[in-house]
């Protein structure tokens, strides 16, 4: 880091916005050498990163594109991307490649399971697994057949404490983490769904928005258990003998951070699905407000307003699933001038 006239210091990237996708590009770029702060007004991991759920799950395995390809790759990077962080920081985000169970409803789905349970050996490239089970007892879903399918692909990480991890790495290679600077260097926006209004503000045209989300905490100890996914709700279990339940999915709200009866609603049907959890104490119920860029997918590249700036936003649902990959693209991108987005999640793609 150069230093400037008073006191201040220079650096080679600045990056607005502490939430998983700016301080995963800081980690990236600071690994390659350059000198990052991340200012964030509100701290780290005070948007939809600081959450409770962390299911980093696949597609399924089947109408390849490119799109699915990214996050495989992703999903494949994660065990060394959160290995080195926690090495290099001190702090635990709570990876675990656990896998994940899901019930078979009727013999259609069967059919559909077994058929995916072929692409995925082509697909996942032997690095994971889609199978067929019977008979799964305990820890698993009820089934209307009996059948389970079980991936191990899936993992977890804790999203509260994966962003302090990520932070501490980031100082211990030297970055700085504010609340206010000036920019300085390249200047890349993370900042959530606040950034993609902000945009469509400035563009006065829809690009994004925010899609609020409402989760569970339960004390339950399954750690090494595999998450379930069930009825649409994610059922996590985490290395610190919690459970977490996700998500409700609102486009339409007026509080961001409110919780109501539809996190309870999520809390009962949970229980129905897993009379295991029927007596487990409830020790957070938590909202937080998903960036979703019109496309769907994730929004990189040159920032559409801020000229010479570059963007990294729309995370969405598999925000941090997505991480490692978007963080590698984003610092070729713009350390080294490599640009190796997917087309599909390319600025131009929401616009
Ligand atoms: C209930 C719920 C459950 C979810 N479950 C999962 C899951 O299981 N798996 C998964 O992969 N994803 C999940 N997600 C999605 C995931 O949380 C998001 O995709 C991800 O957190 C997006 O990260 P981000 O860094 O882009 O945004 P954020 O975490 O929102 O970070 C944006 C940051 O920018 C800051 N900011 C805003 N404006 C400015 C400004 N002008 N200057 C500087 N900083 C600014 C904010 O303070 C904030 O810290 C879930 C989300 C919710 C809400």
């Amino acid at each position: 880091m150069k230093q400037k006239g008073g006191g201040l210091t220079m650096v080679d990237v600045t990056i607005r916005g502490a939430g998983i996708f700016g301080l995963a590009c800081a980690w990236a770029c600071a690994k390659r050498g350059a000198s990052v702060r991340v200012v964030d007004p509100h701290g780290v991991g005070a948007g939809s990163s600081g959450g409770i759920v962390g299911a980093l799950a696949p597609h399924v395995p089947e109408n390849w594109n490119e799109k699915k390809a990214f996050q495989f790759e992703s999903l494949r990077m994660a065990e060394p991307f959160w290995a080195e962080v926690a090495n290099v920081g001190g702090g635990d985000p709570g990876y675990a490649r656990t896998g994940r169970l899901q019930p078979v409803a009727d013999e259609a789905a069967l059919g559909l399971a077994q058929a995916r349970a072929i692409s995925a050996a082509d697909l996942w490239q032997g690095f994971a697994e889609w199978t067929l089970e019977r008979g799964a007892q305990g820890w698993a879903p009820a089934s209307p057949t009996g059948w389970v399918i079980r991936d191990t692909l899936t993992a977890r990480l804790h999203p509260r404490n994966a962003c302090e991890a990520l932070a501490r790495a980031v100082v211990a290679l030297g970055g700085q983490i504010e609340a206010e600077a000036p920019d300085e260097g390249h200047v890349l926006w993370a900042t959530g769904w606040r950034g993609l209004e902000a945009l469509s503000e400035a563009l006065a045209r829809p690009v994004g928005n925010g899609v609020k989300g409402q989760a569970v905490l339960l004390r339950h100890d399954a750690r090494n258990a595999p998450q379930l996914f069930v009825d649409g709700l994610h059922i996590v279990p985490h290395a610190d003998g919690t459970v977490a339940i996700g998500s409700t999915s609102e486009r339409e709200f007026s509080d961001p951070s409110s919780v109501d009866a539809q996190c309870d609603a999520l809390l009962t049907r949970a229980r129905e699905a897993l009379p295991l959890l029927r007596d487990a104490e409830v020790l957070e119920r938590w909202a937080g407000v998903r960036p979703r860029a019109r496309s769907r997918a994730p929004m990189l590249g040159q920032h559409p307003v801020h000229e010479g700036a570059f963007i990294a936003n729309g995370g969405f649902k598999i925000g941090f699933g997505m991480t490692p990959a978007v963080a590698e693209v984003m610092a070729d991108l713009m350390l080294d001038g490599n640009d190796r987005i997917p087309v599909g999640f390319r600025v131009e793609a929401s616009l």
